[in-house]
């Protein structure tokens, strides 16, 4: 794909850095330059400068830089020609329609069939769900409490128990094997060739963000093994730049978006109301997650379950969104395990409830690291408010530490804490 230099120097000089970075990014003046604290790496004292008489920034802590197009492709995750398209759009200016060149339309046209063979085996396994032999694929979906309505609006199919019929469905369509097993829909082995890679499952189709089919999870029927399968990584699946449900939870009115732990989650949370849930796709939350989330929200809202290894990936989160520029908050289920088990005992509003009440991030790190002190003797105390600073070293904002001394104070009080002894013991180990 190659556009003009003078439509690439228009799209440029159209879109003022400061302007563009300031979309992203707060900024202060001091002199001709503009400093903020860089949304590239994780830093206290703002290193990010923009200079307005050379439209380029450049970090003094970690060394990135470049012109309005390397920012909005780093900050984004674009590519040339989608950072170009966006701040085309952005600035109004019409790009000419374009040839590829042979290699690139190549990629885009095989892009578009494993796309094709990805919508057209949805359709199949939905028609599946449908039919006689799905039908104990659909008393599960009811029996654990989705509507028609909701399996409709997910695409909710099912795989049968043959290994091959998917295979001979799309073979019937002409496709090569060589697309086929790129599909990621199939295993090949040498004694057996080409054969399916879902059977008796209950299938979730996994959309992208413009809805399009780009791989498939499958929850087994019955107790085979395992009892989740997705489809492996492919051309067009890349699994840590994925979100369920962020299809439809994008255009939410609401100003957060809810991470959960798996589809299911996802739907139930829909069916109830909550079309702001999104899932990670069976692997644990990436940067590329939180850059994809930061594209549509500022606050995220952690919905792991109520077990030990929840309130693990919600730390290990924490940390990673906090980097990507976004806030977040922890919401507690307890004594119910998932969202789903939740609404069944005790509906929307009161889940609601708990939504809003969430607790922020910064202080469930806190009451988590209580779990690892003896709080019934003064040493384990004195070790847990060493702890506490030491988090609160983390914040650069001084308002903020304030904020949160206070915070800490008021939950902890019983145990004599004050603040000017936790502002001593930051100051300390500052
Ligand atoms: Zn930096």
């Amino acid at each position: 794909m190659r556009y003009s230099d003078d439509i690439i120097e228009e799209v440029r000089m159209k879109n003022d850095i400061v302007d563009v970075v300031s979309q992203y990014v707060k900024l202060n003046r001091r002199g001709s330059t503009y400093f903020g604290l860089c949304p590239f790496h994780n830093e206290k004292t703002p290193s990010f400068s923009v200079t307005p008489s050379k439209q380029m920034y450049y970090c003094f802590g970690c060394g990135a830089g470049g012109n309005v197009f390397n920012f909005v492709m780093e900050y984004e995750n674009y590519t040339f020609g989608e950072a170009l398209q966006h701040l085309a759009d952005r600035a109004g200016v019409q790009l000419p329609k374009i040839e590829y060149s042979g290699e690139a339309k190549r990629k885009a046209e095989r892009r578009a069939v494993l796309l094709e063979i990805n919508r057209l085996a949805a359709r199949y396994f939905y028609y599946q769900l449908r039919r006689e032999t799905g039908k104990q694929a659909y008393a599960y979906l009811t029996g654990r409490g989705l509507s028609e309505e909701t399996i409709k609006k997910f695409g909710l199919g099912y795989s049968d128990k043959y290994s091959d019929d998917l295979y001979k469905f799309l073979k019937s369509k002409n496709y090569s094997d060589d697309l086929l097993r790129d599909s990621g829909l199939f295993n090949v082995d040498e004694r057996r060739g080409m054969y399916d890679k879902f059977w008796n499952r209950v299938i979730f189709p996994i959309m992208d963000v413009n809805g399009r089919v780009i791989g498939f999870g499958g929850r087994v029927m019955g107790d085979g093994k395992p009892k989740y399968l997705n489809s492996p990584e492919t051309t067009i699946f890349d699994k840590s730049r994925n979100l369920y449900g962020l299809n439809v939870a994008r255009t939410t009115r609401k100003n957060y978006l809810i991470l959960c732990e798996g589809y299911m989650d996802v739907i139930s949370m829909h069916q109830a109301g909550f079309t702001n849930a999104v899932a990670s796709l069976g692997t644990a939350l990436t940067s590329g997650h939180a850059s994809l989330l930061k594209r549509y929200t500022q606050e995220v809202l952690l919905l792991y379950d109520s077990d030990e290894a929840g309130v693990k990936a919600a730390l290990r989160a924490i940390p990673i969104l906090r980097e990507a520029g976004l806030t977040s908050r922890v919401v507690n289920l307890r004594p119910h395990k998932d969202p789903d088990e939740f609404i069944k005992a005790l509906g929307a509003e009161e889940f609601e409830k708990r939504l809003e009440q969430a607790t922020d991030s910064f202080m469930f790190r806190v009451h988590m690291a209580e779990r690892d002190f003896s709080m019934e003797d003064p040493q384990g105390q004195n070790r847990f408010f060493e702890r506490c600073a030491q988090m609160l070293l983390e914040l650069s904002d001084e308002l903020e530490r304030n904020l949160y001394i206070e915070a800490i104070v008021k939950d902890y009080r019983s145990s004599g804490i004050t603040a000017d002894n936790l502002k001593r013991r930051v100051g300390a180990l500052a």
